[in-house]
């Protein structure tokens, strides 16, 4: 067996996608926005939420300490109480803003400060998921109401929303590019904190998530779309029944970490947490079919020869690459 690299325990910088032409760069620290006074100018744009925002407000909070700055988070999901246990929330930010960060400091709108874990990340989304104990905000009952429609119309107002019930507005932009569906482009140029707050169309629906990701070659924002959320959420809803394990290092749910006595993530190689004390991590044979896909025996003639192409070197048989990895033994 040879043996694993002892990876960096540093978290790798967020990765926006690069399926596109469109393709939004890494972050970037933009200035302070000023919030708009309330009551002045157009109503329908410096208070876009009214009364509402109230409510509204109750499933947003404040992200304090990242390594960008104070960001923001909203709740787009529960989790059900395990045997015995509570009940929780899933609140979805930017990648940029929890970095590799494990616990973050929360603060609701009324000032209560709360903790939260960071439970999955991905990375192509600058996306992070958050875990939070509902008991933290009884009043996150219910949901933000999310929009039905896959695509938001070019031009369409839009309103960022933070925890302090500060707002701020732009329109969908229209753009000839092809990108990835998930990625909303919007007239945003400058951000009032370092990401993640909740974007609503004008009739009030929750459309996406704004990121400091913009395109190469101008300064517009893109906002992540609520269904590429939701479907990531879900995602880790599922691997959480697995049992499977977060690996701040590179955000995903690790199969490995399922087992107490296999230390490294099967995606980057990084020790997951529940190793990073262990006084005597090594590889273990067992595990080894997890790690590599061209270290792992040929499932026809049980060589480990290598794959390429998704053919064993020795007898040429095709072999799945999303097949289950081996259980161990
Ligand atoms: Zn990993
Ligand atoms: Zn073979």
């Amino acid at each position: 067996p040879t043996t694993l690299p002892e990876p960096p325990g540093t978290a790798p910088e967020p990765q926006p996608a690069l399926d596109a032409a469109d393709i939004p760069r890494p972050p970037v620290t933009l200035p302070e926005l000023a919030p708009q006074p309330p009551g002045s100018g157009e109503p329908s744009m410096t208070e876009p939420f009214g009364e509402r925002s109230g409510a509204l407000t109750d499933y947003i909070v404040s992200v304090l300490g990242g390594p960008n700055g104070t960001g923001t988070a909203f709740v787009v999901d529960h989790v059900e109480a395990a045997r015995g246990g509570v009940g929780g929330l899933l609140l979805a930010t930017t990648r940029t803003v929890t970095g590799g960060m494990q616990r973050l400091l929360l603060e609701r709108s009324d000032g209560q400060q709360l903790h939260g874990y960071v439970v999955r990340a991905f990375t192509d989304r600058d996306l992070a998921v958050i875990y939070l104990e509902d008991q933290h905000m009884p009043a996150a009952s219910g949901g933000l109401p999310i929009t039905a429609t896959a695509t938001v119309p070019d031009q369409m107002p839009l309103s960022l929303l933070r925890a302090n019930g500060q707002t701020f507005t732009a329109t969908h932009r229209p753009t000839r590019r092809v990108m990835a569906a998930h990625w909303l482009p919007t007239s945003f140029t400058a951000l009032p904190d370092a990401g993640g707050a909740p974007i609503f169309d004008q009739y009030r629906y929750l459309v996406g998530m704004i990121t400091c990701n913009t395109s190469h070659n101008s300064t517009h924002l893109f906002g992540l779309h609520i269904a590429a959320i939701r479907q990531a959420v879900d995602q880790y809803q599922q691997e959480r029944r697995s049992n499977y394990a977060y690996c701040p290092t590179c955000g995903a749910g690790s199969w490995a970490g399922a087992f107490a006595d296999f230390f490294y993530c099967e995606h980057c190689g990084g020790v997951l947490p529940h190793a990073q004390h262990h006084p005597h991590r090594y590889p273990r044979p067992e595990a080894e079919g997890l790690y590599q896909l061209g270290n792992r025996p040929c499932p026809h003639c049980q060589a480990v020869a290598g794959i390429h192409r998704n053919r064993c070197q020795r007898c040429g048989q095709l072999i799945d690459p999303k097949g289950e990895p081996m259980r161990p033994r």
